[in-house]
């Protein structure tokens, strides 16, 4: 195992502030009325009070009222998120693997083996930067408003895909049904991971769904894994935004890797796709905004989340309808190409995307 970085990783543009994870969308929604955290929350935020118990009086997702509960896709789903927080670690298979490691030349391209073996389709490390760690807790009431404090240097982030053919029929329960499915892969990945790195000596971390101390978007980025969309999801480069990130932090020493550019940015100057299909509107048509000393497009999260609890289910309809999405094959493969060598041609394959894709999502 080696001891020492060698490279200086190269950095995307970062944010001047941290996020508050009790501010955001699923924090606040997951305040009980009248509770001790809900009055600390809405005394300090008492702008968010009325539109935040609008939507709390609004069915939960996966619930029977809504408008695209299915029995079979929903109650699926349901019972995988439930048993995410009760995932056993397979002792054998952490075993194996720490032999493996023992043997290892280089920490970061043993992760990256396992962690495809274990099911990631796309794998990076990167430098931990303190801004993208949350400030405070916020999503669980046990340890809500707990400072974070995360002393990793490193984080090694992976993707796990969101299957074309559950995606194709957003936003009906197939959707939330697959979410459910990647959550649960992508825990299991990132437990097991952790479990190794422990067992190895070293100190780890696993952040998976409702359990994060860190954001992961950025990091995906900034560790080689896509580039921001005007949707604000990551854009993989085989499977566009048909993916769920998971991760882990470390003490053990990893190679980093750079942010690379697929063309998505200059891409989304000319395609609105995503924001035109948006139900709610609550993606940006416009120019990216300045928002924490960075420039980017911006979400009405208010809005997104709205509609998921009319649908119940997580929507996914940017998702599914951005051109990058698109089922892995050749000829997708051979267009992504262009996009990223020749950005001259983006109207002319948006065009083309259009035609045969169509303008704006259709519901099937
Ligand atoms: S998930 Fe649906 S509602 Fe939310 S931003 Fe995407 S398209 Fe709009
Ligand atoms: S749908 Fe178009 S604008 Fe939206 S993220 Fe995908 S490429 Fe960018």
């Amino acid at each position: 195992m080696r001891i020492f970085n060698i490279k200086n990783p190269k950095t995307i543009p970062i944010p001047n502030q941290k996020v508050d994870e009790r501010d955001t969308m699923f924090a606040r929604i997951a305040r009980t009325l009248n509770t001790d955290a809900y009055n600390h929350y809405y005394s300090n935020n008492p702008n968010l009070k009325k539109k935040d118990d609008h939507i709390r009086s609004l069915p939960p997702l996966l619930d029977p009222k809504g408008k695209y509960y299915n029995v079979d896709h929903s109650e699926r789903a349901t019972q995988l998120f439930d048993s995410i927080e009760n995932i056993s670690i397979n002792e054998k298979i952490v075993s194996k693997y720490v032999k493996l490691f023992k043997n290892a030349k280089s920490n970061t391209k043993v992760l990256k083996r396992i962690a495809t073996e274990l099911g990631a389709v796309g794998v990076g490390s990167t430098n931990l930067e303190e801004i993208f760690i949350y400030s405070h807790k916020g999503r669980l009431d046990y340890n809500y408003s707990e400072k974070i404090k995360l002393e990793h240097k490193s984080v090694f982030v992976f993707l796990v895909e969101m299957d074309f053919n559950q995606m194709r029929h957003s936003p009906k329960a197939n959707v939330i049904f697959e979410s459910a499915n990647q959550y649960y892969q992508a825990a299991v990945i990132a437990k097991t991971l952790e479990a190794i790195v422990l067992k190895l000596g070293y100190d780890a971390k696993a952040h998976y769904d409702a359990h994060y101390d860190i954001i992961l978007p950025p990091i995906a980025i900034q560790a080689g894994l896509g580039e921001l969309g005007r949707n604000n999801i990551l854009i993989a480069d085989k499977y566009g935004s048909r993916v769920r990130i998971g991760a882990v932090t470390t003490n053990l020493i990893l190679d980093y890797d750079n942010p690379i550019s697929i063309g998505t940015a200059r891409f989304c100057n000319v395609c609105k796709k995503c924001a035109t299909s948006c139900p709610t509107k609550a993606l940006s048509i416009n120019n990216k905004s300045f928002v924490r000393g960075i420039y980017k497009w911006t979400t009405k999260v208010e809005n997104c989340y709205s509609i998921w609890r009319f649908y119940g289910t997580d929507c996914g309809i940017c998702m599914a309808v951005c051109p990058f999405s698109h089922r892995t094959n050749w000829f997708h493969y051979l267009i992504r190409k262009v996009v990223k060598f020749f950005p001259i041609f983006n109207r002319i394959l948006l065009f083309f995307d259009e035609l045969i894709y169509g303008k704006k999502w259709q519901i099937k």
